[in-house]
């Protein structure tokens, strides 16, 4: 049994209009139908562009934002059946790790309080001195640490209080929402490894959402790419790079810089038309038919493709009704793959 699993998981938001009287006129479909399984102490990557809502997508898995339909099971249990208290306690087992370090820290607080916080709010006993020191030389902080406040330190070391709050009461699945993007580069491999330390070392589970497919790489055992509220490719991560099926993956990956100058030099990239459409009013077909450059009109732009595993490619499942054709290279794209903008990734 998966430790976490998704069906048909919609998150809507409502578009309202009217001052007096307010009706709905609309909605944000921010997750619009994902399906989607993690197993105990791996990693799942969720990848894509700003506004493709991943970030909604793990709030709504943690039950932090109103589910729509659909349903959430963690270790079997179906989270939107709970009761308060065992929702509580619940809450303990799946833990969270920001974007913005300095933004889910309360500047006012120091780091002893930061870290005893979860602690203190879950009922469990003081005092958490001893704790507080095992959680910052788990995440590779002095003691000293714990007297400080969140502005005394640098970036990388705000994510590791961050990711040291995560851990505090032993959760055993962690959704990390962009967990390096606001760091340098040279900081970014660092935390990186501290979360695949970490995962050894207390058995976590993750689910990891980045914009950027060259962050989840690594730390990935599999990857699902996201576009305009559902999945569009799930596969191993060393499948998905090594063989994309999905046009859109495609552009990500042909966005990623190769170290090696001469192969940088003669790097392809993907271009996509357009930005993101709206997810109130998602194109019809396929989603991605309006910035697709592989698309045959007569099936994309009216029938919905579904996540399907192509024959020839066992353990990835992918959206496209032409997968089989763009991996094989008899459906080529229809402008020059050879182009200098691509979507950030
Ligand atoms: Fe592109 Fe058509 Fe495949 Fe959609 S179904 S990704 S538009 S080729």
């Amino acid at each position: 049994m998966s430790l976490l699993e998704v069906r048909g998981l919609q998150v809507h938001f409502p578009i309202k209009r009217g001052i007096v009287l307010e009706r709905t006129v609309g909605a944000v479909r921010a997750v619009d139908g994902v399906d989607l399984a993690v197993e105990r102490g791996r990693t799942l990557g969720i990848v894509g562009e700003s506004g493709c809502g991943k970030s909604t997508l793990g709030r709504a898995i943690l039950q932090l934002e109103p589910v729509t339909a659909g349903t959430v099971a963690f270790d079997g249990e179906d989270l939107a059946r709970l009761k308060p208290t065992a929702m509580r306690a619940m809450r303990r087992r799946m833990q969270m790790v920001f974007q913005d370090p300095l933004a889910s820290l309360d500047p006012r607080q120091s780091v002893a309080s930061v870290l005893s916080e979860p602690l203190r709010t879950h009922g469990e006993k003081g005092p958490y001195d001893k704790r507080v020191r095992e959680l910052l030389d788990l995440v590779g902080l002095p003691s000293s640490a714990a007297s400080r406040y969140p502005h005394e330190f640098s970036g990388g070391q705000r994510q590791r209080v961050g990711i040291a709050r995560a851990i505090a009461l032993s959760p055993e699945l962690i959704v990390a929402d962009e967990p390096v993007s606001a760091l340098d580069v040279s900081i970014q491999a660092q935390v990186v490894n501290l979360l695949e330390e970490l995962q050894e070392r207390l058995s976590l589970t993750y689910l990891v959402i980045a914009h950027d497919l060259a962050v989840v790489r690594h730390i990935s055992d599999d990857i699902a790419v996201m576009y305009l509220g559902t999945i569009v490719e799930v596969a191993p991560s060393e499948d998905l790079y090594a063989r994309p099926l999905h046009p859109y993956t495609i552009a990500l990956l042909s966005a990623i810089p190769i170290p090696d100058p001469e192969v940088e030099d003669r790097r392809e990239r993907v271009l996509l038309r357009g930005d993101l459409p709206s997810a109130a009013d998602p194109p019809s077909g396929c989603r991605f038919h309006t910035r697709c450059p592989y698309r045959q009109p007569t099936r994309c732009d009216d029938e919905v493709p579904v996540l399907r595993t192509p024959e020839g490619f066992p353990g990835q499942a992918v959206a496209c009704h032409w997968a089989e054709q763009v991996a094989s290279g008899q459906l080529r794209p229809a402008s020059s793959p050879v182009v200098a903008t691509a979507p950030d990734g």
